[in-house]
């Protein structure tokens, strides 16, 4: 394993540094005394997750092996010395080992978060989902671990008929393999939480938007209409409604579940109260960028209009739980869009 300096260069990971270092951030006046590991820390949500965690005083060890994460997503925060990037792989045992030393909680985040078939074949899905979580939940059975918060997803409901879906919505029918691998994940975090006695926080967030994301629809359309601003192909017959949500209410509803769990094993939806179709979302786009007769190609979609195998048409989540705890969301599905289109053309923008 290696572990990132300040500078950006990379050292092989020394566990005497390590060392030295835990005892510097012990150091620190105010602030917890908890060490949280974040895999997938350099992504889109582990990265702006990382950066809330030490912002309220936790000190964030992050184990992310860069594939789709990237290392000036923690711009912000990589000479913080509460935060230790350690690029390494969670389906190794060995790198988990290193960064779950005097950790307390693992946020769970490091996936292939892809839900599209050819985004995410089976193979994909098991070894880089199901396989890593467990070895990761295998790693924490003789570690100081006394939480698991993992990253579930809103796809585990599948085509659910009662809108919005509640926690305990079921029978659990995902339609898609991405999906189906988040549920076996969910099953095997509840399972070592009751077996070896930790805490267990599954979140299953749906389609959270905003800076730094790697993946998903308004990513898709800007991209393509920096290509063709006259044509946007959208998949699908443009009807699929979902909810959006903004990334800073996404945190704030992660950390509130964390630090609110009581019960082994919570399960929290994380998403927006309201939702958008994908052809009013692709009209924001086109606003934004400050298009004008942009003609739309429907193509490429699947049975009953869907964008792709797997995609789910009507989606929105019950988030009562979420809002007894305090969360309130700041933008609805369609400003999250409008703020997080700004976003990221400002970043694919080349300064
Ligand atoms: P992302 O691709 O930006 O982040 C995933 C991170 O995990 C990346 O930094 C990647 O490099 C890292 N990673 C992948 N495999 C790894 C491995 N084996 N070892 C170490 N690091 C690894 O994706 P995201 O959108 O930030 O998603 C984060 C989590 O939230 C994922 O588990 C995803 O399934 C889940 N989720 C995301 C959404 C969403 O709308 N973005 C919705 C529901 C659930």
């Amino acid at each position: 394993m290696v572990e990132v300096r300040k500078d950006g260069s990379q050292i092989l990971y020394n566990t005497t540094r390590h060392a030295a270092f835990h005892a510097l951030k012990k150091e620190r006046i105010g602030g917890f005394d908890i060490d949280i590991l974040v895999t997938g820390g350099a992504g889109f949500i582990g990265s702006h997750l990382a950066e809330a965690l030490i912002k309220k005083g936790y000190s964030v060890n992050i184990l992310d092996n860069l594939s789709s994460g990237h290392k000036r997503n923690l711009s912000g925060v990589l000479d913080n010395q509460y935060l230790n990037l350690l690029v390494g792989d969670c389906r190794s045992s060995t790198d988990i080992k290193e960064a779950l030393k005097k950790v307390h909680a693992v946020f769970h985040f490091a996936a292939n978060p892809e839900v599209r078939l050819e985004l995410a074949d089976p193979k994909k899905c098991y070894k880089q989902n199901i396989e890593a979580t467990y070895i990761l939940l295998q790693r924490t059975r003789k570690s100081n671990v006394e939480s698991i918060v993992f990253a579930s997803s809103s796809t585990i409901y599948g085509d659910a008929v009662t809108i919005p879906t509640p926690e305990d919505y079921g029978p659990l029918k995902p339609i898609s393999v991405y999906g189906a691998s988040k549920l076996a994940c969910e099953a095997l975090v509840s399972s070592y939480c009751y077996s070896f006695k930790k805490k267990g926080i599954i979140v299953r967030p749906a389609n959270i938007v905003g800076p730094r994301a790697t993946h998903g629809v308004i990513l898709d359309f800007i991209r393509k209409l920096k290509t063709n601003p006259s044509e946007l192909e959208i998949l699908g017959d443009g009807t699929q409604t979902k909810s959006y949500l903004y990334i800073d209410d996404c945190i704030d509803a992660i950390i509130k579940a964390y630090e609110s769990a009581e019960e082994p094993v919570t399960i929290c939806n994380i998403g927006s109260e309201d939702q958008t179709n994908v052809t009013e979302l692709a009209n924001i786009v086109i606003e934004e960028m400050g298009l004008k007769d942009v003609k739309f190609k429907f193509s490429g979609g699947v049975e009953g209009g869907r964008g792709w195998i797997g995609d789910v048409k009507n989606m929105l989540l019950d988030v009562s739980k979420l809002k007894s705890l305090g969360w309130k969301q700041k933008l609805n599905s369609k400003e999250a869009v409008r703020q997080a289109t700004t976003d990221l053309i400002r970043e694919l923008t080349p300064h």
